[in-house]
């Protein structure tokens, strides 16, 4: 047990043999053509210091569908202009149902139960969206802004694939709409949100673009995105609700705050010490990242690091 490595690259190295040769991948999403074309076994792994050092093994430089991932990062940009405000609107509890379900909407009032799910993410990005002008471009501008890359970008592709097959978020977003819990028209909402999920960053972009929250709050600039607190309440949140029907096997295997999306990304906050992205396209049946998880799993029994 390493319990203060210096580097970590020893230990990136030592997954990445590990995942290498084990030989259950998952399947990546096949809902639009895109995703479905990613080979299982890319696999990319990256750890950022909090000053920004970051340590990368495999495919970690090679940009990725980024998906649900962006979900921690409208949270965040939402509740830093408008605060507690958002809760009236969206809950905290984590939901036990997959992340594109319809259920619990009905008996809660059109309340989704948490960011995390598709239908409190759409009533984030609806919200940061009234706030902004543009919910898309001003998440765009911030990973730019946080990873220290101009060149991410949307994949306008995938943006138009997601919107062929956007049925379930389209029903989501006019159940939502129908309780009054949306103020925006709903397809300009879904515009928004394909466009968020089609926005491709690599394993390195999203580690340093996580660093905020690991440090508490602070932007790679030195300036303040989220008080501590806040910082705090999106860790918790990721937590307890960042991989959907799985976060209770996810922070027991674990141990950290984690965000996955359907392109096989999961971003994690290790608070005060740093942050990590790792990429593998093949999903398990609740749509995380098999090799991802089992790395990330690997990383905290290895190093000892973990916010337990
Ligand atoms: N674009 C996907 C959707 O809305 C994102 C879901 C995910 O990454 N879990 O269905």
């Amino acid at each position: 047990i390493m319990s203060s490595p210096l580097t970590f690259q020893p230990v990136l190295q030592r997954i990445a043999e590990e995942i290498a040769a084990a030989p259950d991948r998952g399947r990546p999403a096949d809902y639009i053509p895109a995703l479905a074309a990613c080979d299982p076994h890319s696999f990319g792994m990256a750890v950022a210091e909090l000053d920004g050092t970051v340590y990368g093994v495999g495919d970690w430089r090679q940009p990725f569908s980024t998906q649900s991932i962006t979900k921690v990062f409208t949270l965040a940009l939402d509740l830093a202009r408008e605060g507690d405000e958002l809760w009236e609107h969206v809950g905290r509890e984590p939901s036990g149902n997959p992340f594109n379900s319809l259920v619990q909407l009905e008996y809660e009032n059109g309340i989704p139960r948490n960011p995390f799910i598709n239908a409190g993410a759409l009533v984030v990005t609806d919200r940061l969206h009234t706030r902004t002008g543009d919910a898309a471009r001003t998440l765009l501008d911030f990973l730019r802004a946080e990873s220290g890359n101009d060149q991410l970008a949307i994949n306008k592709d995938v943006a138009a694939s997601e919107a062929t097959r956007g049925d379930r978020n389209a029903a989501l977003g006019h159940f939502m709409a129908s309780y009054g819990n949306i103020e925006n028209q709903v397809p300009v909402l879904l515009d928004q949100y394909f466009h968020q999920c089609s926005i491709e960053a690599s394993c390195a972009d999203l580690a340093l673009a996580t660093g905020f929250l690991a440090r508490h709050g602070i932007r790679s600039d030195g300036t303040r995105l989220l008080t501590q607190s806040q910082s705090k309440q999106v860790n918790a949140i990721m937590l307890t609700c960042g991989t959907y029907d799985a976060a209770g096997d996810f922070a027991y295997r674990v141990g950290l705050p984690g965000k996955s999306g359907v392109g096989g990304g999961i971003i994690a906050v290790v608070p005060g010490r740093c942050t990590l992205c790792v990429w593998s396209p093949g999903l398990d049946e609740r749509g995380n990242s098999v090799a991802g998880v089992t790395a990330l799993d690997r990383f905290t029994t290895l190093t000892g690091v973990s916010v337990f």
